[in-house]
């Protein structure tokens, strides 16, 4: 057996890709809690950027800037007790990429060029050592095209609007039919971008979230990944 079939047999990659509040991250995490993996959460990446840019004064629309502080930005996912901790250059930024100002501007600067190819070149040496789950847009079809399971979750914008909703503490509420225009804007977005656009993979298997929970999904993809896992012996 090669060292490549070890791995495949082993600690497999799974992508995890699909529009926002399909449930993508809580489900990754679960999954990877499960089989002993490493969870990364790549929209944490690019918010952490966003979040850096906005610090910084450089608008969404200006590329070889946005490209330069992606580059000279130190982004680290940790593991923390509640979950993925993200740093910023050291700095503990977990919840301040999660504001409406982030949000808000995210997929503007997701769709550079420049931005991309930096998060995406980390992204392959985290994934390098296989045991990984990772969720995205463009996980399945261009960060990890060989991962041994890919997922395309989805489910209906009114849906994934209204679990949005009920996650937003007070403070953070907005109607609930502008949430769902402002997922609806950033789902067009990401999948009219030019550069790796949210589509399924050809490959992935699609799992429609609307009519079930979380531990459904979790439930769905642990299945896969045996499959897969006995496949490979
Ligand atoms: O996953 P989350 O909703 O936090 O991602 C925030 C944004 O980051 C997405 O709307 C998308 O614009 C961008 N993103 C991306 N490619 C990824 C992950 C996220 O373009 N792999």
């Amino acid at each position: 057996m090669s060292k490549d079939d070890t791995r495949c047999s082993e600690r497999m990659n799974i992508a995890i890709d699909g529009p926002a509040g399909a449930g993508k991250s809580t489900v990754a995490r679960r999954v990877a809690e499960k089989l002993g993996y490493i969870y990364i959460d790549t929209g944490a990446m690019y918010r952490a950027v966003t979040l850096a840019a906005n610090r910084a004064g450089i608008e969404p629309t200006e590329s070889d800037e946005l490209g330069a502080i992606a580059r000279r930005s130190e982004v680290i996912l940790k593991p923390g007790a509640e979950g993925q901790i993200v740093l910023l250059d050291g700095e503990d930024v977990t919840d301040a990429i999660r504001t409406r100002d982030v949000t808000l501007r995210v997929s503007q600067v997701a769709a550079h060029q420049q931005v991309r190819a930096r998060l995406v070149e980390l992204q392959r040496k985290m994934a390098a050592a296989g045991g990984i789950v990772m969720d995205g847009r463009d996980i399945g079809t261009h960060v990890l095209p060989d991962a041994e399971l890919k997922i395309f979750l989805t489910a209906s914008v009114q849906i994934r609007a209204l679990r949005r909703y009920r996650e937003l503490r007070d403070e953070q509420k907005v109607p609930l039919d502008q949430l769902e225009a402002e997922i609806a804007e950033r789902d067009r977005s990401d999948q009219e971008r030019e550069v790796s656009p949210l589509v399924c993979a050809d490959d992935a298997v699609v799992v429609d979230s609307t009519e079930l929970n979380i531990d459904q999904v979790v439930e769905i993809i642990l299945n896969l990944s045996r499959t897969k896992l006995a496949e490979a012996k």
